[in-house]
């Protein structure tokens, strides 16, 4: 699969047609009120179409204008958006029809650099506003319009990534009809939103992007778009144990390949012990518990792994010959690693 910018290129007059035809029928749907855009924008975000609509009537029925959401009180206000969750979007939109109201003499901004200042206002809803309200040839990207782009034009970077998102709005504003930039933002929005479904379940058979579509070509619907979440760091408990022994410490070698290879290390174990299941470790190293002098606990972080240790220390008598005994002048030529420097520390201290 190549990436293939002219594909969305070819978008507009397919789509725009579908779009004549097929444009969702929706209560901020026709207006060039950028007020009215702006609000509808706010309440879709992580909401569903469905449940914004009497959301919306009710709040241009009360609140038509930008003077009027300056003016509106707490209660009101808190009234008006109880249920759509989220409530930093009402108290935001407030704060932004203040701005407004001080900083544009009232009148909503109409550039886009200027909308992007206004409290709880993204890339996105700036898009939707200036295209939709002042006809500004800029995108408008959410999800929808990220999934639709990725699939039609085979691009494989990973949509969850900045730099791709950036990317792909770079793309769809070099293919945006200058004559239509708003209606062809929600044309987007509503083939995403209708036709090229998440998932891998879209409508291809529907769509009218199908004939120059890449991941319908190479039947990749369901691999595009690319979301990969960053791996979080795995945490491994371990039980790390300082065996004295005769004025020495124990150590061991790890192993010569892999994570910290060929270094010096206090043994341990898998998982967070307890005292008993501990001493029941150190017995099976052939080792006879003799007096249990203090439990400590410390962390490592590796890139992809991390350390939570719980550790005891304990004199000891008995022998296994994996281990080494080091006295204090041993222990400082050795190689320990730092995720050990609590323990190392405490070695030192008591030898
Ligand atoms: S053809 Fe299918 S995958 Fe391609 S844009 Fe249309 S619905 Fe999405």
């Amino acid at each position: 699969m190549t990436e293939n910018q002219d594909l969305l290129y070819s978008i507009p007059v397919p789509l725009l047609d579908w779009y004549n035809i097929h444009k969702r029928v929706l209560p901020w749907r026709g207006t060039r009120d950028p007020y009215q855009v702006w609000v509808s924008e706010i309440m879709l975000q992580q909401t569903r179409v469905a449940a914004v609509m009497s959301y919306y009537l009710r709040w241009m029925e009360e609140l038509p204008t930008v003077a009027d959401l300056a003016a509106v009180n707490e209660e009101k206000l808190m009234k008006l958006w109880q249920g759509l969750g989220y409530y930093s979007r009402a108290r935001n939109l407030r704060r932004a029809a203040q701005a407004i109201m001080a900083d544009f003499g009232g009148v909503f901004p109409d550039r886009w650099e200027d909308i992007l200042t206004l409290p709880g206002v993204g890339d996105y809803t700036a898009g939707a506003v200036a295209s939709i309200a002042f006809g500004q040839p800029v995108p408008a990207v959410d999800g929808n319009v990220l999934r639709v782009a990725a699939r039609v034009a085979g691009i494989s970077g990973n949509i969850l990534d900045p730099a791709v998102r950036k990317d792909i709005r770079a793309r769809i504003s070099a293919a945006m009809p200058p004559d239509r930039p708003g209606e062809f933002n929600q044309a987007l929005m509503d083939l995403g939103a209708t036709v090229c479904l998440p998932n891998g379940a879209p409508l291809c058979e529907d769509c009218p992007l199908a004939p120059l579509c890449e991941a319908n070509r190479l039947h990749l619907q369901d691999k595009l778009p690319v979301r990969e979440k960053k791996k979080s760091r795995r945490v491994e408990d371990l039980t790390v144990y300082l065996l004295l022994r005769d004025g020495t410490v124990a150590l061991r070698k790890r192993p010569d390949t892999g994570l910290l290879a060929g270094l010096w290390e206090f043994p341990h174990t898998p998982g967070a012990l307890a005292e008993d299941a501990a001493g029941s470790a150190v017995t099976a190293w052939g080792l006879t518990p003799l007096d249990w002098q203090k439990k400590l606990t410390a962390r490592h972080v590796f890139t992809h792994v991390e350390w939570h240790m719980t550790g005891y220390v304990l004199s000891v008598r008995g022998e296994n010959r994996d281990l080494f005994w080091a006295n204090r002048a041993e222990l400082e030529q050795l190689a320990v690693p730092s995720a050990f420097k609590k323990f190392l520390e405490e070695a030192k201290a008591l030898l």
